[in-house]
């Protein structure tokens, strides 16, 4: 795969696209820059190198509305002040993606200009893929460029079908190409002992990911609400914890895989449970094999994160995707808080740790450790399907 700082851009025009799927206030207002601000430094490698840039991507999920008619709030000239500011140069902006004249903007870029194209999803064609629409948005320039890894794992016209008519002219922008080597890090170089952590709420969302993992790692702590599921199937009484009933049989495959394979899986033998689901409830700490009726395990108890904290502080590598209980109420957010500082202790001490998946990436921001572990995917989606060992679509397009 070749990367954007293989190539030379001088005089040259460069496609690329990019995340900008943000959110955006009542006030058409930027409220979140991170995904434009993992953007920039590609960008400005082009334009350092006397390029220009071409930029497209999509912005919420705008389909059902009439063509033509689309909200302001799905339009990527909500973003263009905070994009220019974060550049420090003038963004231009074109209304459509493939009018004349957007091409007459894109053709007539000078070296170091940057141009926005609109909200490429207000083309039906973009998301199925639609080969004449790619071959339109290739039109906009000699070199492409693709780093929107949280698009990756979509087939769509602007994320794989427009590299058919790049010959040659294609690479990974700088966010793809860190998120490509901090998973094949952990997924193909990764050293032991290697501890994925997975939480969150379903066993359902994240089975074929700990079934993959299962041939890589030495050991597997499960918490959230998910690991309710795995004590029900093994003949626990969970009260009122969520469990997916559907799951059990799953959860008792993954529990006989793990057997097999000598992974030791570490299971939350204590929770923090309350008798409703609100941050006000009453608490009682339970054996989470042992749950009264009426109760419900919200977080993981003072045992689980003890032996959690042992496992990971000797691990070399660490996977983390999905809180340890309901993290977003204050009075049970110990669990996922102690787990992360666990794994910044197992950083600071060598390993390799990765985080990743919409709600631990929130919980490490919210902590302010972000720079404290090794990396944190932004890739939502893309990654987990990733870790599932797929192989996504815009990545493969760029071999
Ligand atoms: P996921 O998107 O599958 O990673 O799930 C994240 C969500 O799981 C968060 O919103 C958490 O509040 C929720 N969660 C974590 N632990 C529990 C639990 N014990 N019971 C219910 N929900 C939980």
């Amino acid at each position: 795969m070749i990367k954007v700082n293989d190539i030379n851009f001088s005089g040259k025009r460069a496609v690329v696209r990019v995340d900008f799927n943000v959110p955006i206030n009542a006030r058409f207002e930027v409220t979140d820059n991170t995904r434009i601000a993992a953007a920039i430094p590609t960008i400005k490698k082009i334009i350092s190198d006397g390029g220009s840039v071409v930029l497209m991507s999509h912005l919420g999920r705008p389909k059902k509305e009439a063509p033509g008619a689309f909200p302001v709030k799905f339009s990527l000239k909500n973003i263009v002040s905070e994009l220019s500011g974060l550049l420090g140069i003038e963004v231009k902006f074109t209304e459509d993606c493939i009018s004349d004249k957007a091409f007459s903007m894109s053709s007539s870029l000078e070296a170091g200009e940057v141009l926005l194209l609109e909200n490429l999803r207000y083309y039906k064609e973009e998301e199925v893929g639609d080969k004449v629409f790619a071959q339109k948005l290739s039109a906009h320039g000699d070199v492409y460029v693709n780093d929107a890894f949280g698009t990756a794992h979509r087939a769509h016209a602007s994320t794989a079908i427009i590299t058919d008519f790049f010959t040659g002219a294609k690479a990974s922008g700088l966010l793809m190409s860190s998120e490509v080597s901090s998973l094949e890090l952990v997924l193909s170089n990764y050293k032991k002992p290697f501890t994925a952590i997975v939480g969150g709420a379903k066993v359902s969302s994240k089975i074929s990911i700990i079934s993959h993992l299962l041939d890589k790692i030495d050991n597997l702590i499960i918490g959230g609400g998910m690991a309710y599921t795995f004590f029900k199937a093994q003949g626990g009484q969970v009260g009122n914890s969520l469990v997916e009933d559907d799951y059990l049989d799953e959860a008792r495959k993954i529990l006989k895989k793990a057997v097999k394979k000598g992974v030791r899986v570490i299971l939350p033998t204590d929770s923090i449970c309350a008798d409703s689901f609100s941050n006000e409830a009453a608490q009682k700490i339970f054996d989470t094999k042992d749950i009264l009726s009426g109760w419900m395990g919200m977080d993981i108890g003072p045992k689980a994160i003890k032996s959690c904290k042992v496992c990971i502080e000797e691990s070399q590598t660490i996977l983390w995707n999905g809180p340890m209980g309901v993290f977003e109420m204050s009075n049970f957010a110990e669990g996922t808080k102690q787990i992360a500082y666990s794994i910044v202790t197992a950083t600071e001490r060598g390993a390799y740790s990765l985080v990743g998946g919409g709600d631990s990436v929130a919980a490490i921001n919210q902590l302010r450790l972000k720079e404290h572990v090794s990396y944190v995917s932004t890739g939502g989606g893309a990654m987990l399907e990733y870790l599932e060992g797929k192989e996504l679509p815009g990545v493969a397009a760029l071999k």
